[in-house]
């Protein structure tokens, strides 16, 4: 039989990868909290209305990168791309719609048929917030500075910069639509495949376009700052502002947009050079219009989601923990003594490995292989006297230790 593989774009976690992901998870979890971001879980698949509807018929995840399926029951589902557009369900089939303003923090997988390459996966994983029923620009300066926090206490801010745009609202949009059509028409035939549908289709998307040629034809483009509306200027503004204030520092990027269509005003994404091609690990902005979309009420929301993979690929391995202590049993009456020990040192707090079977020469070749600080001999003699040897692994030292006087032998191995 072949060698069996993970599925294209999948990775097994194991060890110091999962460790770093659980990081980033945990770190992000008590930043958030520090905000008034409690946590939110929702289920891994949806019915697929649920994103077709809100991400945009044309988008490229609804277009190209859904896992959609239609289950037993002959319904339509999809593995989610996203989280967003589940916690907007999530508020609505909970009725919270007056417990305004919710504030959550998430984190899970999130699945697309993309082109697996370094910092893109098919199952990847985010974590991210969502700020929903605040329509106010302090609302996306709160969820920036959360999201730098975040960054900084990963120690990744620096390698990071902060770009930042505006949509406008639908007027901003719609009167730049006009006038970026009416450019990019001049250039039709010079357009990659992908952006000539665009254009007839959501031409705001070609900004975001990787392909050569259209990024050097949209250089020239018009620039949407040209095309607020009073409102959306100052709203804009508001945002700068707020920023400034907390004295983030922030690159304005007119070429920024969003690839969902539920996005207005604020977007922003932080970005670095640390990841070659992947260069975006933190993505956000403001979708008023996404609850509206699904039926609801009009509800305005901010948020941002980051990619774990991405993060921890800047972060490094995680710190490791404190060094464990081996417990070897030596012999049948060993064994049985090493297991009691081991269980009343977990009990006071010790980081304990025991070994399983295999006496003394195995338990020291596994206690070196796991870097253990000590390790607490139990054979024949320990027992006839009471009491166990403790070896310290890094200097070879031997010491005779009563079992009652383990613990506080140990302390120095905490
Ligand atoms: P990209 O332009 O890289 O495709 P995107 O606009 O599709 O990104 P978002 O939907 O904004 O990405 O997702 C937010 C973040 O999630 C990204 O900035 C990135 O860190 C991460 N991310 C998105 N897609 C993937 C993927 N396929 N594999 C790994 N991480 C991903
Ligand atoms: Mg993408």
């Amino acid at each position: 039989m072949a060698k069996l593989q993970p599925v294209r774009g999948t990775r097994d976690l194991i060890g110091d990868d999962s460790r770093a992901h659980l990081r980033v998870i945990e770190c992000a979890r008590a930043i958030a909290e520090g905000y008034g971001y409690g946590p939110i879980e929702t289920p891994v698949f949806e019915f697929t209305d649920v994103f077709q509807r809100t991400l945009g018929e044309t988008s490229d995840i609804v277009t190209k990168e859904m896992y959609t399926f239609v289950d037993k029951g002959g319904d339509s589902l999809t593995l989610r791309p996203e989280g967003t557009a589940g916690i907007v369900r999530a508020v609505m089939s909970g009725g919270l719609q007056n417990e305004m303003p919710l504030k959550w923090c998430y984190a899970g997988p999130m699945f697309r048929h993309e082109r697996p390459q370094k910092g893109r996966l098919r199952q990847f994983h985010q974590i991210g917030v969502e700020l929903i029923g605040v329509a106010e620009p302090v609302g996306d300066v709160e969820v920036i500075a959360l999201a730098a926090a975040t960054l900084e206490a990963l120690g990744v801010l620096p390698a990071t910069t902060l770009e930042l745009n505006t949509l406008g609202d639908s007027d901003s949009r719609a009167a730049y639509r006009e006038a970026l059509v009416a450019y990019l028409e001049g250039f039709r035939d010079q357009l990659s495949d992908d952006s000539q549908q665009r254009l007839d289709r959501n031409p705001l998307r070609i900004l975001d376009s990787k392909n050569k040629d259209d990024k050097a034809i949209v250089a020239d483009a018009p620039s949407f700052g040209d095309y607020l509306t009073q409102d959306a200027q100052a709203f804009f503004d508001a945002v700068r502002g707020g920023l400034e204030d907390l004295g983030g520092a922030y690159q304005i990027n007119p070429r920024l947009v969003r690839g969902l269509d539920y996005y207005c005003h604020t977007a922003f994404e932080f970005t670095t050079d640390q990841l070659g091609a992947q260069g975006t690990v933190l993505a956000g902005g403001r979708y008023d219009g996404l609850m509206e979309m699904m039926g609801g009420p009009p509800t305005p929301g901010v948020g941002w989601a980051a990619g774990i993979e991405r993060l921890s690929m800047l972060t490094g391995p995680a710190p490791a923990g404190p060094r464990p202590i081996s417990v070897i049993g030596i012999g049948e009456a060993g064994e049985k003594a090493a297991l009691k020990v081991a269980q009343d040192l977990r009990q006071s707090g010790f980081v304990i490995e025991l070994n399983y079977r295999g006496g003394l020469k195995r338990g020291l070749r596994r206690a070196d292989k796991i870097g253990a600080a000590a390790a607490v001999f139990l054979g024949e003699d320990e027992l006839a006297r009471d009491g166990a040897t403790v070896r310290n692994l890094d200097d070879g030292s031997q010491t005779d230790v009563s079992l009652a006087k383990l613990k506080d032998h140990l302390a120095e191995y905490r």
